[in-house]
């Protein structure tokens, strides 16, 4: 049912909608990654990225039902359902057994197609947060399983995390998913080359399946596949299958683990990435502008991260370069120490190895986008994405 008194404000209905998340991204981690792109470009200050100029901004509490401080499935529940849940829990309420809806469920109700796309492990916590139901955000295996079954239309990302079980003893999902109506490609250029007869598809893009996720980016070698190849080979396939709209849920999931390994070199650059896969959104948006809408924002922030000036120092967050891989993949003997001292190089400290409840930025524009200003919680952003496309919630 269309709700008449539901329209955004200017009357444009949000027909492509796109939710990113960066995963542990708070704003300092943004302000660190601008203030790094200033430095290189030779001056003290800010750099926008793709995003952080978007007309509207909010503030989102990010608490959960059992902690201040959440996890990715809480919060991915918070925001793909509009309901909380205890942490560790995905798609289901604190009562551990009432299943919770996802805004994905409710658009493909109304004729949206619908993507989830991730550069970790397609069946990890945020996107499985937007097809699955389960008291436990681990049980890779029975969340696996939940993909096909949810029929949407392209999911993206890392191959299954525990694809034949954890005892490794299952029929493998990557097949279970084949034999129920999906196409499963590997790469760029599978996907991209895909017959336009082929409509449900998974698109996994790490480059074996020893790890399934996207190489970071601070390590990743020439040709490997990051987080705007996923977005441009989703918006291309779905672009061409849909008539009245399509959501994407995309997540830059290496930010959080950056950050919990308190390595701000490799934070920057994984924020570059989301940074350059929102750019795909936004070119879409500037062929389609009254009926796109693009919003950026984070599950929790991750590493307490500040930037803060020790003693007189000038700040040199561009000696974040001076790393040359991440903190897991440098020297096992001093990788610590090299990263460490970059962080103090940069002028950058983090208060913890795990995630804090401050508050996340969210960042919006296009068709609804005055709905997400102000300070508003987790669960608000739903309804509002619901709103936004001119439905009730
Ligand atoms: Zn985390």
């Amino acid at each position: 049912m269309i709700c008449s008194a539901c329209f955004a404000q200017d009357g444009k209905k949000a027909k492509y909608i796109f939710l990113f998340v960066g995963d542990g991204m708070g704003i300092a981690h943004v302000t660190l990654t601008e203030a790094y792109l200033a430095d290189k470009a030779g001056k003290t200050g800010s750099e926008y990225l793709s995003f952080s100029k978007f007309p509207y901004t909010g503030f989102v509490t990010t608490y959960s039902a059992s902690h201040f401080t959440t996890c990715s499935s809480a919060s991915g529940t918070a925001f793909s359902t509009g309901y909380k849940t205890k942490n560790h829990m995905l798609g289901i309420a604190p009562d551990s057994i009432t299943k919770l809806k996802s805004v994905s469920y409710k658009l493909k109700e109304k004729g949206f197609k619908i993507g989830v796309s991730s550069n970790v492990a397609v069946n990890h916590a945020t996107p499985a947060a937007f097809y699955a139901n389960n008291i436990s955000r681990t049980a890779y295996y029975e969340i696996g399983l939940q993909l096909w079954q949810s029929g949407f239309d392209f999911f993206g990302g890392g191959s299954f995390m525990q694809d034949k079980g954890k005892a490794k003893d299952m029929q493998s999902l990557e097949e279970i998913t084949g034999n129920n109506g999906y196409a499963v490609t590997r790469g760029v250029k599978e996907i991209n080359d895909i017959s336009a007869n082929v409509s449900k598809v998974v698109a996994f893009f790490n480059e074996n399946d020893e790890i399934q996720n996207l190489s970071y980016s601070i390590n990743r070698k020439q040709g490997e596949a990051k987080l705007s190849d996923i977005l441009e080979a989703e918006i291309k396939f779905l672009k061409a299958r849909e008539d009245r709209g399509f959501f994407i849920m995309a997540e830059g999931g290496i930010i959080d683990w950056c950050a919990h390994d308190n390595d701000a070199a490799g934070t920057v650059k994984e924020v570059i990435d989301l940074s350059e896969a929102v750019q795909v959104a936004v070119d879409f948006y500037n062929e389609h502008p009254d009926e796109t809408l693009i919003i950026v924002t984070a599950d929790h922030e991750t590493g307490g991260i500040t930037l803060a000036r020790t003693g007189g120092g000038k700040q040199g967050f561009a000696s974040l370069d001076g790393q040359a891989a991440s903190v897991g993949v440098l020297d096992k003997e001093n990788g610590r120490a090299i990263c460490d001292s970059i962080n103090n190089a940069a002028g950058v400290g983090f208060s913890t190895k795990g995630h804090t409840g401050i508050v996340v930025p969210l960042y919006a524009i296009g068709a609804g986008a005055e709905l997400f200003t102000g300070k508003f919680d987790n669960t608000d952003i739903p309804r509002k994405i619901m709103k936004a496309a001119g439905f009730e919630f």
